[in-house]
């Protein structure tokens, strides 16, 4: 029997069956090339229609939430830090506020292990929905540069077809209009990623000053700039396919109990146009599937790919077909879902999603660095004090016949406010701490202090061997931390000292 489905040909056409209806399908055209380069290899530029529906709507308001937290994260600021700043030059990093420095590289380091575990958990649970939904290339490709095109190009049809024919003034002033806007937007994108990199401060005072004071960071600027207008203007898709390495290793996070973007080819095959004549009851009684050929769910995908052809590595799940479908479904008055968000297993065995033991593991493993973040940020200080005893130092003979040991002291201050130090011996210790070069220890906001540090026990304070003593960092009378560490006295020369 011919192929009664108009939209599936191509070299390479395979006779198949489906509810005893042969059919020529070139099922495997798709795996010969992508979808966005011909089998020479040479670029296809796509033209994807115009999106709507219920979940575009979603994810329109998700991304445009997104939109807002990226581009005013680093300006927003809590207690006077960034609420979001990654600044790599300096090694100074805030989240919500919190300013984290190299010290806290532990704290750091959780915080990408959990980052990275959510994604494995969410990929194996839901696919690649982060892709289509909240990775910042996509929000912005899809619901920043690609709603521009469609208002000075029009829709991806339209567009296509002026793009087919001549050069005309039309064509002219409309790309010259778009890449115009697409620069200054891939400006404003790249200064956004420079003050995540140096902060907002640093960025106004780039702005303001003389340039010549700040070649590097205009360079930088430039540079972004450029980078962000080949992405949006030229590279688009390829970025996800080629470079992102998440679309990659996602064959191997996903299995038939992962929820995606999919093609109910139960229901759609064998394929076959629509005819006013037929009922849906009589055309499932001819054998012909629900799918009509329409192509909408095809035209509609910003990476060109035909989700009919099965789980494809370039499908960043934006649920578009979805939309397209289920309009289509609408229109004829068939049950929405042909396309649909569910897992393989769910479309050939009707079960619903399933909580595997691989998911649970991802889960167990995600609590457990949740809760050791979590100690971690909330057991953190504001400054980070190390005492070091002065290399080489032994006891000296003090006033009253007391006893004293010379030590270095390094306070890290964490904040953005100079914290006034003061110290006191702990545990119980008769004697006292005298800070050496001025009476005042105040340590500048983001700075290191040292300072030396003597200090003087009495002779009843020393035990025979070690002596160990608590050195309480007081600020304002408020006690922020306590190091300990050895006192050298006449028999402890031989004993270990920090
Ligand atoms: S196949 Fe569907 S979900 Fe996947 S990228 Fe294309 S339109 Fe989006
Ligand atoms: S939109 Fe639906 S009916 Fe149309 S071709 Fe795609 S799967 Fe088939």
């Amino acid at each position: 029997m011919k192929n009664n489905s108009s939209d599936v040909k191509g070299p390479g056409e395979a006779t198949v069956e489906h509810h005893g209806v042969a059919q020529e399908i070139d099922w495997e055209d798709f795996r010969d090339h992508l979808a966005t380069a011909d089998k020479d290899g040479s670029r296809r530029w796509l033209y994807p229609k115009k999106p709507s529906g219920r979940l575009h709507r979603y994810r329109m308001a998700f991304a445009w939430l997104l939109i807002v937290v990226m581009f005013t994260g680093p300006f927003v600021k809590i207690s006077g830090n960034p609420l979001l700043m990654m600044n790599i030059v300096d090694r100074k990093f805030s989240i919500l506020g919190q300013i984290f420095w190299p010290q806290d590289t532990i704290i750091f380091a959780v915080a990408m292990l959990v980052f990275f575990t959510c994604i494995i958990i969410f990929t194996t649970a839901f696919g690649r929905l982060w892709c289509g939904w909240a990775c910042p290339q996509t929000v912005m490709m899809e619901m920043v540069f690609r709603k521009i095109e469609y208002l000075i190009e029009g829709d991806g049809p339209v567009a296509k077809a002026r793009d087919a024919g001549p050069w005309t003034m039309a064509r002219v002033w409309r790309k010259a209009l778009k890449h115009s806007v697409f620069l200054g937007l891939s400006f404003v994108i790249g200064n956004t990623l420079l003050s995540y990199v140096i902060g907002s401060d640093a960025l106004m005072e780039i702005i303001r000053d003389d340039p010549q004071d700040h070649l590097t960071g205009l360079g930088f600027m430039v540079l972004f700039t450029l980078i962000f207008y080949g992405i949006f203007a030229r590279f688009r898709e390829q970025a996800c396919t080629f470079i992102c390495p998440y679309g990659r290793f996602q064959s191997a996070l996903l299995d038939e109990n992962t929820v995606v973007v999919a093609y109910d080819n139960k229901r759609g095959e064998s394929r076959g146009p629509w005819k006013r004549e037929q009922s849906h009851e009589e055309r499932k009684a001819a054998g012909v599937g629900d799918c009509v050929g329409c192509r909408q769910c095809v035209v509609v995908c910003p990476t060109g790919i035909d989700i009919r052809n099965g789980v494809q590595m370039e499908c960043v799940n934006c649920t578009a077909c979805i939309d397209a479908c289920d309009a289509t479904m609408d229109k004829l008055g068939m049950p929405r879902g042909l396309v649909r968000f569910a897992s393989l297993n769910g479309i050939s065995t009707g079960a619903p999603l399933r909580v595997t033991p691989r998911m649970m593991g991802y889960a167990g493993l995600l609590v457990a660095l949740g809760c050791l973040l979590a100690f971690l940020v909330f057991t953190r200080a504001d400054v980070e004090t190390t005492l070091l005893r002065a290399p080489g130092s032994m006891f000296q003979e003090a006033a009253g016949g007391r006893l004293s040991n010379l030590y270095t002291v390094r306070v890290v201050n964490k904040t953005l406010y100079d914290i006034p130090i003061e110290f006191r011996l702990e545990n119980g210790l008769t004697g006292r701490i005298q800070v050496l070069g001025g009476l005042d220890f105040v340590v500048p906001k983001e700075k290191l202090g040292q300072r030396s540090l003597l200090v003087e026990l009495d002779r009843s304070s020393l035990q025979p061997r070690s002596t160990q003593i608590e050195i309480g960092i007081y600020s304002k009378g408020r006690q922020i931390e306590t190091v300990t560490t050895s006192f050298v006295g006449p028999g402890t020369l031989s004993a270990p000292v920090r």
